[in-house]
């Protein structure tokens, strides 16, 4: 090998470091396993549900990410990768933390009418950026989760007004006041 070409392939290298810095990160079962792993952390005195990937574990028509019960969270890999390109770092994480909420709704036979399920989800979603946050220095998450949340309302999800003030409502106040004094704004 020449210097010359040795020059180009230092060069192609950098490149491709750049491009990597640009891109989101890819979600796949690392990323998601271990997000797991971090939410079973923050929601520690709550649920320890199993997320299956591209499983269809729900029997939903389609893969997106569900809770259908206190075992069981169902996601698509490509679902999760298009939030967190469409809407940055951690988005796939801030839906994740959301539906682990519905599993500890679930487990407490949780049943408050719409929108303030969703909602509630929401504010625990919240507690797990608080920690994420503080403990594992994920900055800018609450806002990704924020408008990640907005980006995904109405419905029974409730305003996108609605999803931001219930995630801050969790990020500030933690899970416990989520399951134990939720305000209806
Ligand atoms: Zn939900």
């Amino acid at each position: 090998m020449n210097k010359k070409s040795k020059i180009s392939i230092a060069l192609a290298l950098a490149v491709v470091g750049i491009a990597q810095i640009a891109y989101a990160v890819t979600v796949n079962s690392t990323y998601i396993n271990k997000t797991a792993a971090e939410i079973k952390i923050a929601d520690k005195n709550y649920t320890n549900p199993t997320v299956y990937i591209d499983r269809y574990a729900c029997g939903e028509p389609s893969l997106s990410a569900f809770a259908c019960g206190p075992y069981t969270i169902s996601v698509g890999s490509r679902f999760l990768q298009n939030a967190e390109n469409t809407y940055g770092s951690y988005a796939a994480k801030a839906i994740l933390g959301h539906e682990w909420g519905h599993t500890i709704q679930f487990s407490r036979g949780v049943n408050q009418r719409a929108p303030y399920m969703e909602l509630q989800a929401d504010c625990s979603g919240g507690s797990y950026i608080r920690y994420a946050v503080d403990t594992l220095r994920y900055s800018d998450f609450l806002a990704t989760a924020v408008s990640t949340a907005r980006a995904y309302a109405g419905g029974d999800h409730g305003t996108p007004a609605q999803r931001d003030y219930y995630t801050r409502w969790g990020y500030t106040n933690g899970i416990d006041k989520c399951f134990s004094s939720l305000p209806r704004v």
